[in-house]
């Protein structure tokens, strides 16, 4: 095995190549940017160099396709991984560099929205990891998610320009180029009929390194980019007309120069789905060409390939197979099905009906005409196994039909193509079969498996909390960051009074090292000591931040009411981004951030309440607030959380979780114990029965003078200068017009009555203490590393019948 040791001479040789290619004389000229660049592109220089692994593993090789990575800034994180981080860190202290300073440089590569595409990068961190043999394949968009910042409260967007074409961790690799067809008509030719796209665009493999961590090892994350296929139309160019000449090709570049902002919930747009398209022609032709270098047959693809697909975001994969395997290779039908539905597998992350991608025949027939017909073809196959087990149920086939009136259903595809469906947690893969697709689960039971999700501890502990990754190494025998179970030990040491000072001190500091960092973005002061209660994750109706707010208002209505009561002085951080289209979802920001005015400016309420609604959340302000959170709000409907992956990173760091049984969220209460865990509000099947017997907001409402009390400020403007229509999104929804669907009004007292038993343990710093211990203690499960085992025993290496 090659050995990617730190040497420093070369390293130091590499830096300066670095700033000669920039033109200067001497590192005293680099400014911070250009040394992060510098340092980044050293480092990078070095892996490239690396020579490829020759040994085959008899592991079948994983191609992990997603529209979304994302993966949080790479320094750092590669340094760590590589073991290299003091050494690196020791040899720019000889030019008087911070490497944590210069770090701050990076601009998150933001090329996901939320869980789904963090969840993506988590996974390619653990499978390298491991010894997983994976290639991740997404694409690489030019615009990230849009920067997010407030003005007058309202969320405003603004792109987010990474800076692909300069970012030092690349490589594009030409040999790797992909032609991809778009439009046109389908040619019969005998028995077999071909695609004539109407254009073809060019698919580059941008590569990153994916670093394991200590071994020695990287494997890549591949982005595609589209550029043009030819850079001139040349008959135009040759009758004088450039400027039309150059056009076709700035089309094609628009395949990739931005993320759609939606998150769990559909665009069913047409360049979504060419982006969708391209992503996984280029992929299949990828995967298909490697094996055949190999010297692999193609029945033979099932040995070797898996590919998994995100959600269904790279469905449109399984028709690509087909079309490759039946008019490139001419195979027929049966052979092709069969390497099909022995190679792709599925994740499903939403029960969301918005979540579930439906698309147009409309839409797919004029940009993909041959898919069309394949996929029209899988429906007619699958329509005779449902015949014969459901003899003439017309209401059956509505359901599972792959083709009905015109929509082409995209997770039916998948449950109908795959090997293998998986949810991302227990609670939420017994609903897909319970609740989603019983009717498959009948016809193939064999499909449906429970993997539920994890985070990488080299980020979100070892990365994020070195303090606490300090004290964890002093007192775990041997390595834990690849081996999480082994914190368990924790447990040992929950009575021992220095310990537990420790831990507590490292809060401390991660919260005092937070305040300053709100300081510096938002102007707020905020106090330390006080209990940090946090919310971070995308804005959704579903994920209830709205639910927070109420309960903050009531707490702010109680300390108008009581001045004189003593109470645990509370800070509440939020961090959202709401899709820009979502109404609803911004009304809420607007709502916290006037809320907020109003209560950080109240001088009756000081110390003892603070609401900050931090700015453009993103991973890198994730790894800042995980570590300095006390309270964890996981507070979901029941069954409307797939799993969340906040929750687990704010357990393992130490966070107290206020939370619903749901997602991971029940697994996480299983593992800590139901005495170190605030779980409050109803059950998934309290949530089903309560909306089969007749649920009334208005009633709730009405029942309960605190929350009435609230809501009504929402109404009457006191929060926004009298304006009255301010809230109304909210206000509809919670109301008898929008029927409360989250069922807020519901939860809201077992809610409150969670934070007044978290607040009492607050004042407990010793029992506080003991318990934040076990959280960590006993969320070892919870890394990516057993979730990439998981799949391999369960999915991908199991041995099939
Ligand atoms: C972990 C993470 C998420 C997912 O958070 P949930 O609470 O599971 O929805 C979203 N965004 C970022 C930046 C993350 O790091």
């Amino acid at each position: 095995m090659t050995n990617l040791t730190f040497n420093k001479a070369e390293f130091q040789a590499a830096l300066s190549r670095q700033w000669q290619f920039l033109g200067l004389d001497s590192a005293q000229e680099m400014t911070s940017h250009q040394w992060w660049h510098a340092v980044s592109g050293a480092v990078a220089e070095r892996l490239a160099a690396q020579p490829k692994k020759t040994t085959p593993s008899t592991l079948r090789h994983v191609n992990y396709i997603s529209m979304e990575f994302l993966i949080g800034r790479l320094t750092g994180n590669n340094l760590l991984n590589l073991g290299w981080y003091s050494d690196v860190a020791d040899s720019l202290r000889e030019y008087n560099i911070e490497l944590s300073d210069l770090l701050e440089e990076e601009t998150d590569p933001a090329l996901g929205n939320g869980g789904l595409g963090r969840l993506a990068a988590c996974f390619l961190d653990s499978m390298v990891t491991v010894g997983q043999p994976a290639i991740g394949y997404g694409l690489n968009y030019q615009y990230g998610l849009f920067k997010q910042s407030f003005i007058d409260g309202q969320q405003v967007e603004s792109p987010d320009n990474w800076h692909r074409e300069n970012y030092p961790w690349f490589r594009h690799n030409a040999a790797l180029d992909v032609q991809v067809g778009i439009g046109g008509k389908v040619v019969k030719e005998g028995q077999s009929k071909r695609w004539e796209p109407a254009f073809v665009v060019k698919g580059e493999a941008w590569d990153l390194p994916v670093v394991g961590y200590k071994n020695n090892e990287t494997q890549p994350l591949r982005l595609w980019q589209a550029s043009h296929a030819q850079p001139f139309d040349f008959s135009l160019f040759n009758e004088g007309k450039f400027l039309q000449a150059e056009q076709t090709g700035i089309d094609a570049e628009k395949l990739t120069k931005v993320l759609y902002p939606n998150d769990n919930h559909l665009a069913g747009k047409q360049l979504r789905l060419m982006q969708q398209y391209f992503q996984c022609a280029c992929s299949i032709a990828d995967i298909l060409r490697r094996h055949h270098r190999a010297g692999r047959k193609l029945m033979e693809l099932p040995d070797y390939e898996v590919i998994q697909l995100n959600d269904t975001h790279p469905t449109i994969a399984i028709p690509e197979m087909m079309r490759v395997l039946l008019d490139e290779h001419q195979l027929d039908w049966d052979k092709a099905w069969h390497i099909t539905r022995h190679t792709f597998a599925y994740t499903n992350h939403t029960l969301l009906q918005e979540g579930l991608e439906c698309w147009d025949e409309s839409i797919m027939q004029p940009l993909l005409p041959r898919h069309m017909q394949i996929i029209n073809d899988i429906n007619r196959h699958f329509k005779k196994i449902v015949d014969k087990k459901w003899p003439k149920d017309k209401a059956i086939w509505k359901k599972v039909a792959v083709v009905y009136e015109g929509e082409v259903r995209m997770a039916n595809l998948c449950v109908v193509s795959c090997f293998a469906v998986n949810g991302v947690a227990a609670l939420h893969s017994k609903l897909i079969v319970t609740d989603l697709f019983p009717e498959y689960n009948l016809l193939w039971p064999e499909k449906f498996f429970n993997v539920t999700n994890g985070v990488t501890p080299r980020r979100w502990i070892k990365q994020c909390n070195p303090e606490l990754a300090a004290l964890l190494d002093s007192v775990v025998n041997h390595e834990w960051a690849n081996d999480l179970e082994a914190i368990n030990v924790l447990e040992d040491y929950v009575d021992d009074a220095k310990f537990c000072q420790q831990y507590r001190a490292i809060k401390q500091n991660n919260k005092q090292r937070l305040a300053e960092f709100v300081k510096a973005r938002t102007g707020i002061i905020i106090n330390p000591q006080a209990m940090f209660d946090i919310q971070i994750k995308r804005l959704h109706e579903y994920k209830r931040q709205h639910l927070n707010l109420l309960h903050i208002m009531a707490l702010y209505k109680d300390i108008r009411e009581n001045p004189t009561t003593a109470r645990v002085p509370r800070v509440f951080l939020f961090g959202a981004k709401a899709a820009p289209g979502y109404h609803l979802a911004k009304n809420i920001i607007y709502a916290i951030n006037q809320v907020a005015e109003a209560i950080n400016n109240d001088p009756k309420v000081g110390d003892q309440l603070k609401v900050v609604f931090l700015p453009d959340y993103c991973v890198s302000v994730a790894e800042k607030l995980i570590p300095a959170a006390d309270i964890s709000e996981q507070i979901s409907t029941a069954g409307k959380e797939a799993s969340g992956t906040g929750n687990m990173k704010l357990a393992l760091n130490g966070a107290l979780t206020v939370g619903t049984l749901d997602g991971a969220t029940v697994e996480i209460a299983e593992k800590v114990g139901s005495e170190n865990i605030f779980i409050f509000g109803l059950t998934v099947d309290e949530v089903k029965r309560m909306k089969a017997e007749g649920y009334d907001p208005v009633a709730w409402r009405k029942k309960n003078s605190v929350l009435d009390a609230i809501l009504k400020e929402l109404e009457d403007g006191t929060y926004s200068h009298g304006d009255k229509k301010a809230f109304k999104q909210i206000l509809q929804s919670l109301g008898k017009e929008g029927g409360d669907p989250y069922m807020l009004m519901a939860d809201f007292d077992s809610y409150v009555a969670a934070h007044q038993q978290a607040a009492a343990l607050y004042q407990d710093q010793d029992a506080w203490t003991r318990t934040a211990i076990l959280n960590t203690a006993r969320c070892g499960m919870f890394s990516s590393d057993r979730t990439i085992a998981d799949y391999q025993t369960r999915i991908w290496q199991a041995k099939r019948g």
